[in-house]
């Protein structure tokens, strides 16, 4: 008997197989096509020829634990204790398994914004929890009277994503001063913030719970340096948490992985010395910029985007297809890839929207929206 029997192959995976099998311009799955910083490299290469090729730590490398506590500091003006309260693991996709693993008991609910992520609701599901959704706004900002109203006393987690994937809206203090609001009126919710696309946001700032300290015993982010170093393939994230919350998800990631990929840490380690991470919301913003631009002359609708590497965009002027007909029609017959909107949703909701990733070299967004053009 299949415990997840209703799981399927995820979007992601079935976007890029399909662009590869039929030669199209891949802008579904969220990953970069240009290659990374040179003294990433470098140091990746100066790293493997040392001796840093057994067992890391199970919680992280210190050097990467300590930098990430500063990087922390820098960003946010939070102190945090690396060795108690920062947990490396193997992406954001692990660190949010082993969190809701550890900290969510059998019959328990966790309260999930619609559309969401596809890595939340598994997680719960094998906890023999609930799930339970609830649908952003109209626009996709929280929709704070339906969030408190699913919030109840055997609600254990909130799971918030910000900025968000995959409609590249950000949260305003508005948004945390309601959430501050809600977790003060529930004092069993913890906050689980992911924020792997924290440092991808456009003209407003990037908020993070770590603003927060109201509730600080209570959130946990995660955060994904495949994100933000243009590295999706070295699958390395980090949790931050309070101590007592930490100790119970380092129990879960020392059987789920034990520890992560040593030469990674020991380089991203001494990598994080070098980089200046308050650059890459130009450097996303520009590439926004360009591919928007260069959409004007394809019969599209583009919603606007505030952060991440994601352009959500409407066809319902030009087409009554479901969106995953549509997005598979621009795929073979016009040969750009792309995600369709209801993946995002449980019962497959369909607004008629597709979500273009725009990390890709100049010629290749180029050529995709020439390709656009001519969509009928
Ligand atoms: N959360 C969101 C919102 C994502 O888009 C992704 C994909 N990067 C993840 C989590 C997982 O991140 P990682 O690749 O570091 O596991
Ligand atoms: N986060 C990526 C996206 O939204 C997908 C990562 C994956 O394929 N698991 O496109």
């Amino acid at each position: 008997m299949s415990k997840l029997a209703h799981v399927g192959t995820s979007i992601f995976t079935v976007m890029s197989q399909l662009a590869n099998e039929y030669g199209a311009i891949n802008l579904s799955q969220g990953f970069p096509n240009f290659t990374v910083d040179e003294r990433l490299t470098e140091i990746l290469s100066k790293q493997a020829k040392e001796n840093v090729h057994q067992y890391a730590p199970m919680a992280g490398f210190s050097p990467l634990l300590e930098k990430i506590a500063i990087l922390t500091r820098q960003s946010y003006n939070r102190i945090v204790d690396p060795k108690a309260e920062v947990l490396v693991t193997a992406g954001a996709t692990e660190g949010i398994f082993a969190a809701v693993q550890a900290l969510v008991a059998a019959g328990k609910e966790v309260v999930i914004l619609d559309p969401s992520y596809d890595c939340y609701e598994t997680p719960i599901l094998l906890c023999n929890a609930k799930p339970v959704h609830v649908s952003l706004h109209d626009d996709f900002t929280p929709n704070w009277e339906a969030i408190n109203a699913a919030v109840n006393h055997n609600t254990r987690m909130l799971i918030i994503n910000n900025p968000h994937n995959p409609t590249g809206k950000t949260w305003t203090a508005a948004d945390f001063d309601r959430l501050e609001a809600l977790a003060e009126a529930n004092p069993h919710l913890i906050i689980l913030s992911d924020e792997v696309y924290e440092y991808i946001t456009f003209e407003k700032a990037h908020l993070s719970i770590h603003q927060r300290p109201k509730f600080w015993e209570r959130s946990i982010s995660v955060s994904s340096f495949g994100k933000s170093f243009h590295i999706t393939g070295w699958k390395i994230g980090y949790v931050i948490a309070p101590e007592p919350l930490m100790r119970e998800i380092k129990k879960v990631h020392q059987f789920l992985v034990f520890s992560v990929n040593s030469v990674a840490q020991a380089t991203l380690s001494e990598y994080l010395d070098v980089v200046d991470l308050s650059a890459l919301g130009k450097f996303y913003q520009q590439k926004r910029d360009f591919f928007r631009a260069l959409m004007k002359n394809c019969p599209l609708e583009l919603l606007p985007c505030e952060g991440t590497y994601f352009q959500v965009a409407s066809y319902a002027g030009i087409s009554e297809e479901s969106d995953l007909d549509f997005s598979k029609r621009l795929l073979i017959d016009y040969g750009v890839a792309t995600i369709p909107i209801s993946a995002f949703y449980p019962d497959g909701k369909d607004l008629k929207l597709i979500r273009f990733c725009f990390a890709k070299d100049d010629s290749t967004l180029i050529e995709a929206t020439k390709r656009l053009e001519k969509l009928r």
